[in-house]
This record gives structure tokens, C-alpha cells and sequence, in this order.
């Protein structure tokens, strides 16, 4: 068992989930990414010791463990592996601070935002 995240991160420069993992293996694109390897972050299905701290942290909703993915999220488990059959195009995935180092949160989305992400990846 490990813990994915799947596409309704897309987009999402929030990374509530960075702070609270306890070994550090969540991981975002080094480069512009490739329709393949899109735009989200990625747990290393490997390192993670599937504590579960990041998935209530999550204000999308975006985070589940792998055996609990809704079935239009499937994929989205072999795209996390991407992290670690390619380490070098991966970084670990750090908070964004602000010029003092404090981290910058964004406010939480909406309810009503939240059900039009889903919506727009078809997910209920
Ligand atoms: S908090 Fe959720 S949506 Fe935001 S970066 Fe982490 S997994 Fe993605
Ligand atoms: S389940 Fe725990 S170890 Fe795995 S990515 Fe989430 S916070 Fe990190």
C-alpha cells in the first residue's frame, strides 16, 4: 500500500501536503513538464511509509491511499512511479516561502470550487 496523488492536484501551488510528510517523498517536476508528466506533485510510491499525514492536509482532495482510488483516478498511480523510474527529471517538493521564509498558505478553496475541480476530471 502506498499513497498517490492524482490529477485533481493540478495546478494547486498550495503544498500542504509537502509540510506534513515525515520522509520527504513527495516530489514535483524539475522541468517544464511533458503531457506525461503533468503539472502536480508525486509521492515516491517506494519511500512512502504510507502514514497518511498528507491526504487530510490536502484541500483538493487530491490525495488517496492506492488501494482507495476512485476508478477515473487508476492511472494516476503509475504516473507517481514516474518520480522513481526518473530521478533525475524530479526534486524533492519543498513549501513556497516569501522573501522572510515564512510559508505562504493560500486561503482554502471553496466547497463550490472544490466539486468544479472534480467535475472537471469527471471524479464525483
Ligand atoms: S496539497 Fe493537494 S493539491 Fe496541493 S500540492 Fe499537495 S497534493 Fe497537490
Ligand atoms: S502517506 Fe505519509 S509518507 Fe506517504 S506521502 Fe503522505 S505524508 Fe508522506
Amino acid at each position: 500500500m502506498t499513497y498517490v496523488i492524482t490529477r485533481l492536484c493540478i495546478d494547486c501551488v498550495d503544498r500542504g501536503c509537502v509540510e506534513v510528510c515525515p520522509v520527504e517523498c513527495i516530489y514535483e517536476p524539475l522541468h517544464a513538464a511533458p503531457p506525461e508528466r503533468p503539472a502536480m506533485l508525486y509521492i515516491h510510491p517506494t519511500q512512502c511509509i504510507s502514514c497518511g499525514a498528507c491526504e487530510p492536509e490536502c484541500p483538493w482532495g487530491a490525495i488517496y491511499e492506492d488501494r482507495e482510488l476512485p476508478d477515473l483516478l487508476q492511472a494516476d498511480a503509475a504516473i507517481n512511479v514516474l518520480c522513481e523510474e526518473h530521478p533525475s527529471a524530479f526534486a524533492v517538493a519543498v513549501p513556497v516561502r516569501d522573501a522572510t521564509g515564512q510559508i505562504i498558505r493560500k486561503s482554502r478553496p471553496s466547497v463550490p470550487a472544490v466539486a468544479a475541480n472534480r467535475s472537471r476530471w469527471g471524479v464525483k
